[in-house]
């Protein structure tokens, strides 16, 4: 039902019911009005009857009564009248005539205790009013009753009963009942009429602004108003049209440019509002994220932030993130939620395995069954490559126990992939920057770390070295006459063996060592967490391979050695500086006690002062 309806429904409702309120009172007011009237008539009749008999009998004309009583019994609207005698009259005056005798119970019940009553019978033809009253002896007046009867005064010595034809009122109030009833049908129907005339346009407007401001709610503000309303009404009308169009032209522009944008997200554009709440929301989240990582240092920490954006933002329990190296083809692990690898080794030791990598589009286990052919997971996953330059590239493997789970997971796909946008210039500029210092604190010729890189890391890490009871040996290398290799064979075959060397060092050194160009031809390597006795050994072997190369110089063929200075960290100076000096002492001392050896360094070999 629309409103208009309503309301005249609600009017309808009042006008008929106030309608039927007057038409029961009048109702109720009318007969109560008839019945009083009968019953004045009557008590005035009584009056004339008794006066009339009185009359009669002082006039001793009693025996004439019967005329005056049936002329008063023609009196409009009495049906019938008739007079009883008490007891007592009866018992002083005799029986009187046939019809003075109590015909029912009503007059003996007023003889016997001198009250009026009244009677309504009503049928569907008939309505007739009755009403006996008792003639109760007076001592007031001359005559009185007690002049002529013997009896006392309060005694009942008669009873007059009528009965009233009060068919006319009835229908008299049936008329007037009617006739409101027509008054007010007539009434209703103006009043309905009117409600409707004035009413309608306004809720017609109202109607009008709920449909639009309901397709407003789903982003759509095409909806214009009209209205037949001059006053108020039509401004209403008017402002809200100059409203929605504003916000068709603002909203038009936004949705515009959220739809690019909600190209690469899992946003459902069914409600553009609610939606572009939720993709300014995400645009927030990622420029917040790229504000972050812009100011982070490396490409580790940049990678910390994206694992824990898919554990925390995206809920994600079970995921690997991969780097690739594009020129060497290897892919490193950079991050798993557990030890299970997603991958057989294979994937790893040639990112060519990968198919995520190789084919540069998403690989989704629910495409169709063992796509991956290295894929280790029993499971359903997902692996998606992210490019990051013609260096490097990003693999995320995500898995999950079953179907739906996973297609739930890739749902968040576009915003992880908004994600990895936002970073990809900032991990692009921090491997650059990598690259950069890398090559800066490296020696070209040899690839070994430079002096620079000493005095960048050596700090540091001897700190840390003594906070956690680490010790390093420090190795001071020089070739033995060295100069003479350049002077003789000339600079280029120097160079060759300064390489030759270098590479040697990078060979008989572990992993956690660290081998570093010192000078020309002077190396330096540190030893991680290496006894003495270790220390000795591996620079003796350094020393012996050194010594057994044979270089080819032209005809010659050239042997060389070189000495190496050995001291200890934080054993013998709690310095890392101290304990690189002292090596290079006990390098001094080699060369002095006739070179190709190795020395270690003793406290003896300095004053004591000179630090
Ligand atoms: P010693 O046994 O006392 O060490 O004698 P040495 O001839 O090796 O003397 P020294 O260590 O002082 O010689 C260093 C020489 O190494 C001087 C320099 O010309 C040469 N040199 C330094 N860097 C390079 C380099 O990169 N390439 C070549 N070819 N020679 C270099
Ligand atoms: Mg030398
Ligand atoms: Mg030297």
């Amino acid at each position: 039902m629309n409103t208009n309806r309503k309301i005249l429904f609600i009017v309808t409702l009042m006008l008929m019911g106030l309608a039927v309120a007057t038409i029961t009172n009048v109702a109720l007011n009318f007969r109560e009005y008839g019945y009083n009237n009968a019953i004045e008539k009557s008590k005035m009749t009584a009056e004339i009857v008794r006066d009339g008999l009185t009359a009669h009998m002082v006039n001793g004309i009693m025996d004439k009564r019967e005329f005056f009583l049936s002329n008063i019994a023609n009196i409009k609207d009495v049906q019938s009248l008739w007079i009883v005698r008490s007891n007592k009259v009866v018992e002083q005056h005799g029986e009187g005539l046939d019809n003075e005798r109590p015909r029912d119970a009503i007059d003996r019940k007023v003889l016997k205790e001198g009250v009026i009553v009244r009677e309504i019978r009503e049928d569907a033809k008939n309505a007739v009013l009755r009403v006996t009253i008792p003639y109760i002896a007076t001592a007031y007046g001359n005559p009185n009753c007690l002049s002529c009867h013997n009896a006392k005064e309060g005694d009942v010595l008669g009873a007059i009963s009528m009965e009233f034809n009060i068919n006319d009122i009835r229908q008299t109030g049936a008329m007037t009942i009617a006739k409101i009833f027509a008054i007010n049908v007539i009434f209703i129907i103006i009043a309905l009429w009117v409600t409707n005339h004035y009413f309608k346009p306004y809720m017609k407007l109202f109607e009008n602004l709920q449909h639009g401001i309901k397709r407003a709610r789903t982003g759509d503000f095409s909806f214009r108003f009209t209205t037949s309303l001059k006053d108020a009404g039509s401004e209403v009308a008017e402002q809200m049209n100059t409203l929605f169009q504003k916000m068709e032209e603002t909203f038009g522009g936004i949705k515009q440019n959220l739809n690019t944008f909600a190209s690469r997200s899992n946003i459902s554009c069914s409600d553009p509002l609610s939606s572009a709440t939720i993709i300014i929301q995400e645009l927030s989240d990622v420029y917040k994220f790229k504000k972050t990582i812009e100011l982070d240092g490396d490409k580790e920490t940049i990678y910390g932030r994206f694992i824990y954006i898919l554990k925390e933002k995206f809920d994600f329990s079970h995921f690997a993130l991969y780097e690739v190296d594009k020129n060497t083809k290897e892919r490193k692990l950079i991050y798993i939620t557990d030890h299970k690898s997603f991958c057989l080794p294979i994937a790893d030791q040639n990112s060519m395995e990968c198919r995520a990598y190789r084919t540069a589009s998403d690989v989704y286990s629910t495409d169709f069954p063992n796509l991956c052919s290295n894929c280790a997971e029993d499971k359903e996953y997902s692996c998606i490559p992210f490019n990051i330059n013609d260096d490097l590239s990003l693999v995320l493997s995500y898995s999950a126990k079953d179907k739906k789970t996973i297609e739930a997971m890739n749902l968040f796909l576009p915003s992880i992939k908004n994600y990895f946008e936002a970073a990809k210039a900032v991990i692009e500029s921090r491997t650059l920057m990598d690259k950069l210092r890398d090559s800066s604190l490296r020696d070209g010729a040899t690839r070994l770390y430079n002096r620079r890189f000493l005095e960048e890391f050596i700090d540091k890490s001897s700190e840390q070295a003594l906070r956690s009871n680490i010790s390093y040996a420090i190795l001071m290398i020089d070739i033995d006459y060295f100069k003479m290799v350049n002077d003789t064979y000339g600079h280029d075959s120097g160079d060759k063996v300064i390489k030759h060397l270098a590479d040697l060092l990078q060979e008989n050194i572990r992993k956690a060592d660290l081998a570093i160009r010192y000078g020309g031809e002077e190396f330096l390597v540190l030893l991680y967490n290496t006894t003495p006795e270790g220390a000795t050994q591996v620079a003796e072997k350094i020393r012996m391979r050194f010594s057994e190369k044979k270089f080819q110089f032209g005809n010659d063929t050239v042997v060389k050695t070189l000495s190496i200075g050995v001291a200890h960290f934080p054993s013998q100076a709690d310095s890392i500086w101290k304990v690189i000096k002292y090596a290079d002492l006990a390098l001094y001392e080699g060369k002095h006690s006739g070179r190709n050896r190795v020395i270690e360094f003793e406290s003896s070999m300095h004053s004591g002062d000179q630090f």
